[in-house]
């Protein structure tokens, strides 16, 4: 495609983020008679899918200590429900299996999804939790577990085939994407500081407004468009902490199980649900018996035909090194610093076979080869949904973003100028304003 010199709205990322705001802006666009797909072009420097969202786990969980969090994945899992075909999406359901440290927050936030109308079971109680995993699982085994919130809506999605599913509705609303071409830098007029035009490695184009989702590469986009890379934050005592750096990375690390996905079957029969076990009973190795770690560790795992295997992963590791040093590029497999190691295929499978009989003798079958990759994490870890530079919207989910694929429906709302509730609670002025979103007791940082 040649590069067009001038265009309505430019979008940069072709993950879920820029794709599902290009989709919803396109429609949005002919239901009012404003224009259509023709007027977006989205951009990208690498493929369709060729960032986070195409190696992400999939899984899809309203499963959130946050209320905002749980309203938002609400509204986005009505998105992936409304054409589980084309989203490649499996709707089997989410559990939250957890020890007692976390039980007064699960218990909360079951009465919370109740409050919304968002449908789960709790099972409370170390003997009740244990019947109801057995009565799915007849292999359960995991100790100490005394809560199951078990949400019957949610499940998982096929990563590549659900960005590829967005690209087409997409297209067939008339919206151009070009890859292969790299944003490095923006125009703004003398005096103003709206952005007038996307400079790229190919040319210059000059748009109206801007749409921003590109995962991991924000710090980039972010500091092209002279946005500070450290911040005011007033902490939840009501304390001001200057010079906080806006990101951080962490390295979500997940890997595969090779064998047959129906290994994971259920009782009945069926295909389960995702399971997430977090635990404080001690971890030992599945291999020689020694201690793997005796603090709250965290594992999920499904049963996927896309990875061929029983796919999962564990708690991130938080990148000790600056946002400014870490090298996001070759992002994901391609990299040789930020892959996983022995270390997780160890402590993951031996937490497999903690869980469930199944896995006791399977830990040989962990596929080799580089899989997670780096998050592009705010201060709080949760996502920030703003206006910058009176025209530039961005989407910088903090690795909550797979599921996440109403956001750029609610976005094209706000790109056509109308605002969301949905998206208030996510503003840039919260960490200035000290409006941080509560902290849980999950090993998770987006929990
Ligand atoms: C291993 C892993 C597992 C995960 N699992 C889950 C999960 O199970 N559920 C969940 O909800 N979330 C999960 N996440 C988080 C989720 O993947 C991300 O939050 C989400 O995919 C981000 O989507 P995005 O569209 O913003 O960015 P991406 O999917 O990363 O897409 C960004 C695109 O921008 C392009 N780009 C970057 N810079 C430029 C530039 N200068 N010019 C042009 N193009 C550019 C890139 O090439 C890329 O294609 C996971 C993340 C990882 C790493």
């Amino acid at each position: 495609m040649a590069l067009p010199s001038k265009v309505q709205y430019i979008i940069i990322g072709a993950g879920i983020h820029g794709l599902s705001s290009a989709w919803h802006l396109a429609t949005k666009l002919k239901a009012k008679s404003k224009g259509d797909g023709a007027n977006i072009l989205v951009i990208d420097k690498n493929s369709i899918a060729s960032g986070a969202s195409g190696v992400a786990c999939g899984v899809v969980r309203n499963n959130y200590f946050q209320p905002a969090m749980r309203e938002l994945m609400a509204h986005s899992v009505d998105v992936w429900e409304s054409d589980p075909e084309a989203f490649h999406y499996h709707p089997v359901g989410y559990m939250q299996i957890s020890p007692k440290v976390m039980e007064q927050d699960i218990a909360n936030i079951y009465q919370e999804q109740k409050a919304i109308g968002y449908e789960s079971n709790f099972i409370h109680g170390e003997k009740q939790s244990f019947d109801y995993m057995k009565n799915i699982f007849d292999d359960w085994q995991a100790q100490g577990i005394t809560s199951v919130l078990h949400e019957k809506r949610g499940g998982y999605a096929n990563n590549t085939s659900s960005i590829y599913g967005l690209a087409k509705k997409s297209e067939n609303e008339g919206v151009r994407i070009l890859t292969g071409t790299t944003v490095k830098g923006f125009k703004s007029a003398n005096g103003s500081s709206a952005i007038t035009a996307v400079e790229t490695d190919k040319g210059t184009i000059e748009c109206e407004k801007v749409i921003i989702g590109v995962g991991p590469w924000l710090r980039d986009i972010w500091n092209m468009l002279d946005l500070p890379s450290k911040i005011s934050i007033k902490d939840e005592k009501g304390n001001m902490h200057h010079d906080y750096p806006m990101w951080k990375y962490w390295f979500l690390t997940e890997g595969v199980l090779g064998v047959d996905p129906k290994t994971q079957l259920t009782n009945d029969g069926n295909m389960p649900p995702v399971i997430h076990v977090d635990s404080d009973a001690p971890l030992y190795s599945i291999e020689d018996k020694t201690l793997i770690t005796d603090n709250i560790w965290g594992i999920y795992y499904k049963p996927d035909f896309h990875f061929d295997g029983i796919q999962g992963g564990s708690s991130p590791y938080e990148v000790d090194m600056p946002a400014e040093n870490v090298k996001v590029d070759p992002y994901g497999p391609d990299s040789e610093e930020f892959v996983i190691g022995n270390d997780f295929a160890h402590m993951w499978t031996s937490a497999l076979a903690f869980c469930q009989k199944r896995f006791e003798d399977k830990s040989k079958f962990f596929k080799k080869g580089s899989t997670g990759g780096l998050g592009c994490f705010t201060p709080d870890n949760f996502p920030v949904f703003d206006t910058f530079r009176e025209n530039v919207h961005i989407i910088a989910d903090s690795n909550h973003g797979y599921k996440m694929i109403g956001v750029g429906k609610l976005v094209a709302d706000e790109v056509l100028g109308e605002k969301s509730s949905l998206l208030d609670p996510f503003r840039f002025s919260r960490f200035i304003k000290g409006e941080l979103h509560p902290v849980s007791q999950s090993p998770f940082p987006w929990s």
